[in-house]
This record gives C-alpha cells, sequence and structure tokens, in this order.
C-alpha cells in the first residue's frame, strides 16, 4: 500500500495533471469515464473509504495469484515444461522460459487497465485510476528493459486464461522461434 501522504497527494492532483489517466480514460465509452469531482469527497468518508480500499485491494491481489495459478496449471496440462517462476529480471515476469529468452506475464483484468473488464471502484476513483495507470506505463517501462536484455515478452490477459488453446497455441510458437543468443 501507499503511504497515506502519497496518496492524499495523487487524490488532491488536479484531473489535467494525471496525464496517462487522463489519457486512458478517454478511450473509454462515455458512461465508464470517471467523473472527477473534488469538491465531492467529504472528510467524514475518508476513513470509510480507505478501509474500504484495503478491503478491495486484499481481494484484488489474491486475484492475481489465482491468475498465476491458473496459468501455471495450464502449462502443466499441456506437457510444457522448462518455465520457472520468480526470476529476477526486470519487472519480475510471472514466468520465464531461459532457453527460448521468452519472458511471459499474465496481467490482472483491474490492475493492468484492462479496456473491457476493469471496472474502476466508486470510491477512491482518481486514486484507483492513477494507480492503474502507473501499472501501464511500467509495464511498457518493463518490456523495453528486458527486450534491451534479448528477452522476448508475452503478454496475456486474465481473460485470455478462458481461451487455454489459443493461449497456449500462442506460446507455442513463441517457444519454437528462438532468437540468436547474443
Ligand atoms: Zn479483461
Amino acid at each position: 500500500m501507499e503511504s497515506n501522504d502519497r496518496q492524499s497527494r495523487i487524490e488532491h492532483l488536479p484531473w489535467t495533471k494525471l496525464g496517462d489517466a487522463a489519457t486512458w480514460q478517454t478511450q473509454l465509452p462515455r458512461t465508464k469515464r470517471l467523473r472527477y469531482n473534488p469538491l465531492r469527497e467529504s472528510m467524514a468518508d475518508v476513513f470509510s473509504k480507505k478501509k474500504r480500499s484495503q478491503v478491495m485491494a486484499a481481494i484484488r491481489s489474491n486475484g492475481n495469484k489465482d491468475t498465476e495459478l491458473r496459468f501455471a496449471a495450464m502449462l502443466r496440462a499441456h506437457g510444457i515444461n522448462g518455465w520457472r517462476r520468480n526470476q529476477r529480471l526486470p519487472g519480475k515476469p510471472d514466468f520465464i522460459f531461459r532457453s527460448a529468452r521468452v519472458a511471459v506475464f499474465v496481467d490482472g483484468c483491474f490492475w493492468h487497465g484492462c479496456r473491457w473488464h476493469c471496472r474502476m471502484p466508486k470510491s477512491r476513483t482518481d486514486f484507483w485510476a492513477s494507480k492503474i495507470a502507473r501499472n501501464k506505463e511500467r509495464d511498457r517501462e518493463v518490456g523495453r528493459l528486458l527486450r534491451k536484455r534479448q528477452w522476448r515478452v508475452l503478454r496475456f490477459w486474465e481473460h485470455n486464461l478462458k481461451s487455454p488453446d489459443k493461449v497456449i497455441d500462442k506460446l507455442r510458437t513463441m517457444l519454437a522461434t528462438r532468437t540468436k543468443q547474443p
């Protein structure tokens, strides 16, 4: 979790200063955009909202763990070997295939801002929007860093796991083609 100080700084940023968060909002259907009103939040709401979003964060981070475990189960079910987890690389890829130099991320639809399934929480929406925008920016940066080190990066959405065959096909194709070793 962020420190309270940082949270409150983010919350009081004018909408225009949220940069990527604002741009990203414009890509959403009008009905799903955030209505930002800095005057709306009263002091009385703050603590209950904080508590609520802590609870939400706990639930969502469990969801993330679940996604990784489901992906691991899919790999096993399809007899795909040679992967490792928790390796020290930029962005800590969820799975890596060292010999094929493929790094795989399975992105949660909420945390990484999937355009179809990321439902903004009704409370502290500006806080969540800027957090997710930063996650997206970090994803891009991590991709650049990994590619610089001759890793190929494969990202799946959590919702892709509903079509395991497509995911496995894509992964197999990438594993079958090896880049030249530096
Ligand atoms: Zn999704």
